[in-house]
C-alpha cells in the first residue's frame, strides 16, 4: 500500500470514528522498531497533544494494512477513557498497578476485537485503489 493510500484510510476511520481532533501520522517499520515486539501493527499515542503514530511491519499485505489501521483507530476511541485506568493505578501498589494493567490491556483487545467484528457487518474494508468510491460523509 502506498503511504498515501494508507493516508487516505487513516482520514476515513478518523472522520468516521470523530477523531478529527487528533494529529495522526503512520510509518512502516522493521519488526524490530516495534515497541510491542511480535505486534504487526500498534499505535502510540500522547493524550496532552492529542496526536498519535501508527506504526505497521513493513512488508504487510494490503488487507492486513486496512485491518491494522482500523485495529488501531478503534484503539484510539478507547484513549478517552484511559484517565480512569491511570488514575485507578495511581492509588494501587505497583502489583496491584501491574494487575490491573494486564487486566486493562486485555479488556481494551476484547472491545477492539468486537467493534472490528461489528464494523465488518456492517461495512466489510475495501480494497485498496477503490476509495474513490467510498463516501467518506456516509
Ligand atoms: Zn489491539
Amino acid at each position: 500500500m502506498t503511504d498515501r493510500q494508507v493516508g487516505r484510510e487513516i482520514a476515513r476511520w478518523q472522520q468516521r470514528l470523530q477523531l478529527q481532533d487528533w494529529q495522526i501520522g503512520w510509518e512502516f517499520v522493521g519488526g524490530e522498531d516495534m515497541e510491542c515486539s511480535g505486534a504487526p501493527a500498534e499505535i502510540a499515542m500522547n493524550t496532552d497533544y492529542r496526536s498519535a503514530c501508527i506504526r505497521i511491519a513493513r512488508g504487510s499485505e494490503d488487507g492486513s494494512v486496512l485491518r491494522y489501521i482500523r485495529h488501531e483507530m478503534l484503539h484510539l476511541v478507547l484513549v478517552d477513557v484511559d484517565p480512569v485506568f491511570t488514575g485507578a493505578c495511581e492509588a494501587l501498589s505497583r502489583e496491584g498497578a501491574a494487575l490491573l494493567s494486564d487486566q486493562w490491556n486485555s479488556a481494551t483487545e476484547r472491545t477492539v476485537t468486537r467493534l472490528e467484528r461489528a464494523f465488518e457487518t456492517v461495512e466489510p474494508l475495501c480494497e485498496p485503489g477503490t476509495y474513490a468510491m467510498v463516501d467518506p460523509r456516509r
